[in-house]
């Protein structure tokens, strides 16, 4: 086993791996930009590193100065964390070409799923069913109307590079296709310094719902069980659920053994994710993400099992020690999370935090490195906490969710919380009868 771990990243998910890196006896190495150094995961780490000024670019994604930290400090391994540099094909292959152990996947397997067309060949090689569309890129808007035709409107143009939701445009009708077309092609372009586009048809009525999986250095891989992120707005994700009210435990076996059987074709290993559009009893496969996922705690409740602990392990050569039939689901768990946004127009509301009380008893956990008085910078994401919570029940878990919510108390800077308020008070949210759609029409609503 690793001695020291070094993590690159910041905010709650720093504190997620070096709280995993204490209980394993492991040191830990945290990094930061000038903006970070009063951050939670500076003062709880064992040795801090600062790699630079407070833009990401120069520093949690400047590679150079990462590697300089992990040598200087002796650390044998890097956790990325997500975002960042977390699924950078390129900074995996360094790490390793300097001795060091990259916490997550091959390089190669990287890079393959990091390009959404090739990422939907290999599945598509592997079993694994797709959304109907292109084969592959489209090199023309001649072959885009051809595709849209056959599989019917309304169809989604969207960027090979794309991510964040960025780089993807529907056309509702043919005469939408042109500029669709030209929308999602320049915002690639400028978003990810790629055009390359493909076209998928666009569902009416999916639910986003994704498979954790988890490969060893041996040949075993297994799936922790789904979890239904349907509640998007703008293609992000604001409350995540672990299983899906939408699931049968036979549809999640038989989609759970399609996906294991394919990564492990794959020689896939560590930590991933397989994302489908589920509607009418179909999986559709759209992307998968080589990382930890920011709503991986729903499954570590439902499952009893530390997520980053396994990533460690696998990295550290060990095998999984344990099949899918030992991995059992109890429960229902729900995260929303808590980013500092006004509720209404979803625009960042960075300042400092005045006041904040965390909720607390059983079943709630909250993932979270601020702390009154803490400045929430405006120069990264703008989640200040993941809220938690594991009952028995969906029913119990909701009115536990709704308990949690009204004991936390953020006040200096505004928060989602007054929506997941009004999410989890909804009588069709509480019936589990949603799709990706739904929060957009109950945000326009003004509910
Ligand atoms: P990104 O990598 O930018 O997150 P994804 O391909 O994962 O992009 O899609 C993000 C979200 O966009 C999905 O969760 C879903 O809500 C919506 N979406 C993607 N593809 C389709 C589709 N073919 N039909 C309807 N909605 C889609």
């Amino acid at each position: 086993m690793f001695s020291k771990i070094l993590i690159a990243n910041r905010g709650e998910i720093a504190l997620r791996v070096l709280r995993a890196c204490r209980e394993m006896g492991i040191r830990s190495v945290a990094v930061h930009s000038t903006a970070d150094a009063d951050a939670m995961h500076v003062r709880l780490a064992d040795e801090a590193v600062c790699i630079g000024p407070p833009s990401a670019r120069d520093s949690y994604l400047n590679v150079a100065a990462i590697l300089s930290a992990a040598t200087i400090t002796g650390a044998e391994a890097i956790h990325p964390g997500y975002g960042f540099l977390s699924e950078n094909a390129d900074f995996a292959e360094t790490v390793e070409a300097h001795g060091l152990a990259f916490i997550g996947p091959t390089a190669e397997h990287i890079r393959t799923m990091g390009d959404k067309i090739s990422a939907k060949t290999t599945m598509e090689a592997l079993g694994v069913p797709l959304v109907p569309g292109s084969d592959g890129e489209l090199l023309s808007i001649e072959e885009a109307y051809e595709v849209a035709d056959r599989v019917g409107y309304p169809v989604l143009i969207k960027a090979a590079a794309g991510g964040g939701g960025r780089g993807m445009k529907v056309a509702q009708t043919r005469e939408e296709l042109p500029e669709a077309w030209s929308v999602a092609r320049t915002e690639s372009l400028a978003a990810f310094g790629n055009d390359a586009v493909y076209l998928e048809k666009y569902l009416d009525k999916p639910r986003h719902i994704e498979l954790q999986i988890m490969g060893d250095t041996h040949g075993n891989v297994v799936h922790f069980g789904e979890r239904d992120c349907s509640l998007q707005r703008r293609h992000q994700k604001l409350l995540e659920e672990a299983g899906s009210p939408a699931l049968t435990a036979e549809e999640r076996d038989a989609i759970g053994a399609t996906a294991t059987a394919a990564l492990s074709k794959m020689g896939y290993r560590n930590a991933g994710t397989l994302e489908f559009l589920y509607q009418d009893g179909q999986f559709c496969f759209i992307e998968m993400n080589t990382r930890l996922q920011v709503e991986h705690p729903v499954t570590e409740m439902v499952c009893d099992v530390d997520l980053v602990r396994e990533q460690i392990r696998i990295a550290a050569g060990e095998p999984l020690g344990y099949s899918q039939k030992d991995i059992t689901f109890s429960g229902h768990a729900i995260e929303c999370r808590i980013n500092a946004e006004d509720p209404d127009t979803f625009i960042p509301s960075p300042g400092t935090i005045t006041v904040y009380h965390p909720p607390g008893g059983l079943g709630v956990r909250i993932d979270s490195a601020v702390y009154a008085g803490y400045r929430v910078p405006p120069y990264y994401d703008s989640m200040i906490a993941k809220l938690i919570v594991h009952a028995p029940t969906r029913a119990a878990a909701i009115a536990r969710m709704s308990r949690a919510l009204d004991e936390l108390v953020v006040e200096g800077v505004s928060t989602v919380v007054p929506l997941h308020r009004r999410i989890l008070a909804d009588p069709e949210f509480q019936k589990g009868d949603y799709t990706i759609h739904w929060l957009e029409n109950f945000t326009a609503r003004g509910k």
